[in-house]
């Protein structure tokens, strides 16, 4: 992996390394094969997918004549793909990936941690996503962001910004969304976000769940919010948004 001089990774093919071949759940009203990426340009201590982003290696890449060949046969089934990860913006062939999905008739949903403007400027500019589902890890101040996604990068609040905005304008439909973390987050740091999205469309709280096999495994003790506490912090976000909900 190399680092760009704006402070993201890149790697040159993608590879898939798992397949969910039909959901409903991963795209609200459409029937979807989900793909997932592994590697990611963070290290977020709350990350579910601990072993696809630190250990990839360990899943088996699926071959891209079988994945085509699979959406090709099943065009007429499905809606679309939701690609996810790990981060799928960290590799460098993505647009092109997505454009040979989008000739099997297939929709495109990408789920980013936004860490990576230039790639998502190409992908919206070239038409290849039809839905863009944006994490925010936390308020957009370096110290603050830096502890919720576990690397140093001065530059990547910046890269954030510049991506709420390019989303925001885009014409695309898109959700941001926030994974609440007791530990991280609270109503200060929930408004500030609101305060930065001001105006989106949709803002998703996701309530943490603690497993044992999160990237920080010390978070296993950490308890979430009531579902109280987390219509308290939609309460709050929903002044500045035009539709927050709690997933
Ligand atoms: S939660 Fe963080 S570390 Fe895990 S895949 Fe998403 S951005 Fe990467």
């Amino acid at each position: 992996m190399t680092i760009s001089e704006k402070g993201f990774s890149i790697e040159k093919r993608i590879k898939i390394r798992n397949l969910i071949p039909n959901s409903l759940i991963d795209w609200e009203g459409m029937i979807v094969s989900t793909l997932y990426v592994g590697g990611c340009n963070f290290r977020c201590p709350f990350c579910y997918n601990a072993d696809l982003v630190i250990n990839p290696e360990k899943f088996p890449v699926i071959p891209e004549d079988y994945l085509f060949n699979y959406f090709w046969e099943r065009k007429n089934f499905l809606d679309g793909v939701c690609l996810s990860g790990g981060e799928p913006t960290i590799y460098d062939d993505l647009p092109e990936f997505l454009s040979r999905i989008k000739n099997c008739n297939l929709k495109i949903k990408l789920d980013t941690n936004g860490s990576n403007p230039d790639k998502l400027s190409r992908i919206i500019k070239g038409g290849f996503v039809d839905y863009i589902a944006m994490d925010i890890k936390s308020c957009l101040e370096t110290e603050v962001y830096q502890r919720a996604i576990g690397v140093q990068s001065t530059q990547m609040v910046t890269n954030i910004r510049e991506s709420i905005n390019m989303i925001s304008n885009s014409g695309i439909d898109y959700e941001f969304r926030t994974t609440i973390v007791p530990i991280f987050h609270n109503e200060i740091t929930i408004e500030k976000i609101a305060r930065e999205i001001k105006g989106a469309r949709k803002y998703v709280l996701q309530n943490f769940v603690s497993t044992e096999e999160l990237l920080d495994n010390k978070l296993a003790d950490v308890k979430p919010y009531s579902t109280q506490k987390m219509e308290e912090l939609r309460r709050i976000a929903t002044f500045y948004v035009e539709n927050c909900i709690v997933r």
